[in-house]
């Protein structure tokens, strides 16, 4: 477990950003401007050449209120600086185009849009990209030496919560001279937060548990200024900064991410014990059950367990179907994270797109049900599962 005291972190949600002193606001304003007056153009080359911060063209993130939203991330993921964009795949691109061009190393299962960037888009580009899976160790090693210089991975990853050690994956990079960024999103910095256990640079779907209101789309990249600095002139250029409104929202939801996330993580391991006991469930994946394969290292490098799990129906497809569409509070959607619980079948959707012998290769059955427990009452939760598995 990291020594970081919580308590440390349910402050910093809520006061890691500068005051806004104008009027003594608790929280910051939005600046819903596109651009901002100067006094004199000796203030103006001021923000532009970088020696004082304020606000000049919102697509630059030149935005006060993007800034107090970026010093808050920034604080949660003990990073020198974050940058936000308009989504997840946004900040993804841009740290693939910035630090991938000595080729880039997918390390286990990934998010789909991810893996299509990756294995489909970026190829077109000329960059040189390697999707393996997460016991590819030997591959891993063999591309390290012929000089891949970007190792990328989630943890826990989609959809069979497997646990990838970062400390591990970070020294066999680094001892190559390659740089490790990692996908938080599953975890959310409250579980996990890579950077301090080695890893140099951290992504999130902001849409996912820093929202946590399934009501807005956003990514972030965090990491030290150095490794940033390059990522900032893509954004600007390829226009993905979020809108100011955006960030207010963001900014607002970041105040109660702590008591959310741990609440998400204390209903997820009810729901998974119950599935666990459950004769209709043949398997569930949660790192949180001692019996996980990924339980001791999940101890090592996370705070909490997160909220994602997933159970594997006794039967087939068609009966792990018939579960997800008798469920009546889970509502059966794509995406995760927010305050409602939500169920995919990822051989549906997700994992579609890939043959069955592809998903078996990958450890996903058909029967699979990835579930994002939300924050209602466990019981109603469990209560919902066990009449959608009844006869
Ligand atoms: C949703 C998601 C993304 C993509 O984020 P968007 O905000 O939808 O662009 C990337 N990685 C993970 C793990 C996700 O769940």
């Amino acid at each position: 477990m990291s020594d970081t005291p919580p308590q440390r972190l349910a402050t910093r949600a809520i006061h890691g950003h500068t005051a806004d002193d104008a009027y003594g606001s608790p929280y910051p304003p939005v600046y819903n401007t596109t651009t901002f007056g100067f006094a004199s153009t000796a203030d103006l080359l001021d923000v532009i050449d970088g020696r004082t911060r304020g606000g000049l063209y919102t697509r630059y993130g030149l935005n006060p209120t993007i800034f107090a939203l970026e010093e808050t991330l920034a604080g949660l993921e003990s990073a020198e600086a974050a940058w936000v964009f308009a989504s997840g795949m946004a900040a993804l691109s841009a740290l693939f185009l910035t630090h991938g061009r000595d080729g880039i190393v997918c390390v286990g299962d990934a998010y789909g849009g991810t893996l299509e960037l990756l294995e489909r888009q970026l190829p077109g580009l000329g960059l040189r990209t390697h999707c393996i899976l997460g016991h590819e160790t030997d591959r891993l090693d063999a591309l390290l030496a012929d000089g891949v210089k970007l190792v990328f991975f989630e943890t826990p990853t989609n959809p069979t919560l497997d646990i990838v050690d970062i400390r591990a994956m970070a020294a066999r990079a680094h001892a190559h001279g390659a740089l490790v960024a990692i996908d938080n999103t599953f975890a959310s910095p409250v579980n996990q937060r890579p950077l301090e256990l080695g890893a140099d640079i951290v992504m999130h779907s902001a849409t996912k548990y820093l929202g946590g209101h399934s009501d807005l789309t956003a990514g972030v990249l965090m990491g030290s200024r150095a490794l940033l600095e390059p990522v900032w002139a893509w954004r600007k250029n390829l226009g993905t900064v979020p809108s100011p409104e955006t960030c207010a929202l963001l900014s607002r939801s970041l105040r109660t991410l702590v008591v959310r996330v741990r609440q998400h993580n204390a209903n997820a391991q009810a729901v998974a014990e119950a599935m666990a006991r459950h004769p209709k469930i043949a398997r569930v994946h949660y790192p949180g059950l001692p019996d996980a394969p990924g339980h001791a290292l999940a101890k090592t490098q996370m705070n909490g367990f997160g909220g994602m799990l997933s159970i594997v129906v006794r039967g087939g497809r068609d009966d792990a179907t018939r579960v997800a569409d008798r469920l009546k509070l889970i509502r059966l959607a794509p995406s995760l994270g927010g305050v409602e619980s939500l169920v995919t079948q990822p051989c549906t959707t997700t994992h579609h797109g890939i043959t069955p012998e592809e998903r078996a290769r990958r450890g996903i059955p058909d029967a699979m049900l990835r579930l994002s427990i939300g924050l209602e009452d466990a019981g109603d939760l469990i209560a919902d599962l066990e009449q959608a598995l009844g006869d």
